[in-house]
């Protein structure tokens, strides 16, 4: 492609407003272009990315046989009714009405789809398995979108469904789809951790995330340092050992006179912030909850949620706090409602609470001061805990999801009624598996683990062009004869070239080659006089003079 006859263009300014610096990147290099909020163009630079992915996702998808084909976007909202989803995603999904005042939603999602589309097959043991996908665009409602095409409201996704007998054979299905993750994702050339997750909005058995290791992901990852051990924060069992040998002391109130946080209140007790326990009110479902966990920690609300049986949480407002206690000083005495005392709190002796009268606290509290609480795990794994399976240190990351497998096991045929006969000529709930992947998030997580001052560094497999032709003077025409030449040679062989034949300035061109970070830049100059030109790698300061005819060697050897 000649960049003289295209549609190509680059930022001389970084805009810096995508909050990532793979946003700021792809705008700049003239890849992509906000349309609004969550929402982008993909540019014919940053599209040769995304097919170049969905290229490599295909062929590995393909290799474990599964079958690819389109679903519609416009799906009736009764669809997500019916498998009792509709309220699950609320206000995340698009959803808009037809001329006859119908109800349509902007598919977010498309498990019920495929079910429907298996109905089609499956009628008995011997239909399958089978394991069909899509790559198409999915549309969420995001209440913050941001980090550039990280966090969208509208996305290509590959989405791929498997359907199987039983629980052998969905493993036997899931498996394969592993695989064929692992091989996808390396292709890509990202640096990606498997990590156990929620199975959350998709319910079933389990689920697996696949997450590119960045410095702005959006999810924690907990990885252990001697094990294989990797999990998302989210659902990171804690391992707390009781190491507290001192003997339990008698409770005391003690005046604290407006020292209402943890820091205050470690500070002028002069004591270590583990030393002591808030008490957090949360309300969920109209009803209120106390939660005890130690003073330096964390509530994770996820953990709190799927104990309470619920789908949020909310820490309460100050009104609300102040009909069972008061602000800054609530503690688990008296309190008239239920408390949740987190697993290590459960551990810990002659500690400090809230005694839920204005300017005081105690000190050498126990829980034996209380009637009745229950012991939960509810609080985030952090970096002074153990590996939950092996117990040596562990390492924290951020990451982001690039792709995600879900046993789902029969959640869904279940609910929406997929069924085949057995051999015995019984009826029997089908198993299936899940798998998706996000391809605009791998083209962003690559840009954020392969940049520098310069721009982009494509690696090669995605790299919207392999190589670029600089053509130092166009107006020479040995350079530019000699140019389409190598052109030539690139393209018999299959290698996806451009070549800069525009009337710029030479520092103009190689800024905009790094920016865009086409892998190999290959300068033609007044070296053409003798039959040489030079080469450069975009991920290497070095240049290198070669002759013409070696040049399919240095790029395919
Ligand atoms: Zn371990």
């Amino acid at each position: 492609m000649k960049l003289s006859e295209s549609f190509f263009y680059t930022l001389r300014e970084d805009k810096n407003d995508e909050e990532s610096v793979s946003g700021n990147l792809l705008v700049r290099s003239g890849m992509i272009k906000k349309n609004s909020n969550g929402i982008y163009m993909i540019m014919p630079l940053g599209y040769k990315v995304i097919e170049n992915i969905k290229k490599i996702i295909k062929e590995e998808m393909d290799k474990t046989g599964a079958n690819e084909l389109l679903m519609p976007s416009l799906i009736p909202e009764d669809v997500y009714i019916e498998s009792g989803r509709r309220n699950v995603f609320g206000d995340d999904m698009f959803s808009l009405k037809d001329r006859y005042n119908r109800r349509y939603a902007l598919g977010p999602t498309h498990e019920e789809l495929f079910v429907d589309a298996a109905k089609s097959k499956i009628k008995s043991y011997k239909d399958m398995p089978f394991n069909i996908y899509q790559i198409a665009t999915k549309y969420r409602d995001e209440p913050r979108p941001r980090l550039g095409l990280i966090r969208v409201r509208e996305f290509i996704m590959k989405d791929a469904y498997s359907f199987d007998t039983d629980l052998d054979n969905l493993d036997k299905s899931y498996k394969k789809m592993y695989d064929a993750y692992n091989k996808i994702f390396s292709r890509v050339g990202l640096d990606y951790r498997i990590v156990r997750a929620d199975t959350g909005a998709m319910g079933g058995l389990l689920s697996e995330e696949f997450q590119a290791i960045t410095n702005i992901g959006e999810d924690t990852l907990v990885m252990c340092s001697n094990c294989d051990f990797a999990s998302n924060i989210e659902i990171c069992e804690c391992i707390t050992q009781d190491t507290c040998n001192e003997l339990k002391k008698e409770k005391q109130i003690v005046e604290t006179p407006d020292i209402k946080t943890i820091e205050e209140v470690s500070n002028y007790l002069n004591i270590d912030k583990s030393k002591c326990v808030k008490t957090l009110i949360y309300k969920f479902n109209n009803d209120f909850i106390a939660c005890m966990i130690r003073g330096d920690r964390e509530i994770n609300e996820l953990k709190l949620q799927k104990y309470l049986m619920t789908n949020e949480v909310l820490l309460a407002q100050d009104d609300e706090i102040n009909k069972f206690s008061v602000k800054g000083y609530v503690g688990p005495e008296n309190l008239n409602i239920k408390i949740i005392v987190d697993k290590e709190v459960s551990l810990m002796k002659n500690f400090v609470v809230g005694a839920n009268k204005e300017n005081y606290h105690y000190i050498n509290f126990n829980l034996d001061d209380i009637k009745e609480y229950e012991v939960v795990d509810i609080r985030n794994i952090s970096v002074d805990d153990l590996c939950p399976k092996c117990h040596n240190k562990l390492i924290f990351k951020k990451g982001i999801e690039v792709g995600n497998t879900f046993k789902l096991g029969t959640k869904y045929s279940e609910k929406l009624n997929l069924v085949y006969l057995d051999k015995e000529n019984k009826r029997q709930n089908v198993y299936m598996g899940c798998y998706g992947i996000g391809v605009g998030r791998i083209m962003a997580s690559v840009v954020e683990q392969n940049n520098d001052e310069n721009g982009i560094i494509w690696p090669y497999s995605i790299a919207p062009y392999k190589v670029c032709i600089v053509v130092v003077n166009p107006k020479d025409e040995l350079q530019i004869e000699s140019a389409d030449k190598i052109y030539q040679i690139l393209k018999n062989n299959n290698i996806d070239t451009l070549i800069d034949d525009r009337n710029e300035r030479i520092g103009i061109k190689f800024n905009d080659m790094d920016l865009i970070g086409i892998p190999y830049r290959v300068v033609v100059g007044k070296n053409i006089n003798d039959n040489k030109i030079e080469i450069k790698r975009r991920d290497n300061a070095n240049t290198e003079i070669i002759n013409v005819d070696e040049i399919i060697n240095k790029i395919m050897g």
